[in-house]
């Protein structure tokens, strides 16, 4: 017995293909959902780094037709991994010869 890997699900309306992409849909103020894509229904990695309105209709046949929110400035860009706990860590090298 195995068990299935959560496997996401693009969410264009009717479209069976599991997600590649993630953006996030304004909900409420001050909360967002996301939303996956699939290859064929992802926008720009550019339009993905933007939180898109609750109208949006990406992803579907038409992609984005809303007018994303802009980036707040100065929100840093998380280019390194956080920290990892003691013992999460990956050896840098991996051991030669055998033990
Ligand atoms: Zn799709
Ligand atoms: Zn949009």
């Amino acid at each position: 017995m195995t068990i299935p890997a959560l496997v996401l699900g693009c969410t264009a309306t009717g479209c069976t293909n599991s997600a590649a992409v993630q953006w996030k849909r304004r909900t409420d103020p001050g909360h967002t959902l996301a939303v996956f894509a699939c290859d064929s229904h992802a926008i720009t990695l550019d339009a993905a780094a933007h939180v898109h309105a609750t109208t949006c209709t990406a992803p579907g046949p038409s992609g984005c037709t809303c007018t994303p929110e802009p980036i707040p400035s100065g929100t840093p860009v998380q280019a390194t991994p956080p920290n990892l706990p003691p013992g999460w860590a990956t050896p840098a090298t991996a051991p030669t010869g055998a033990a």
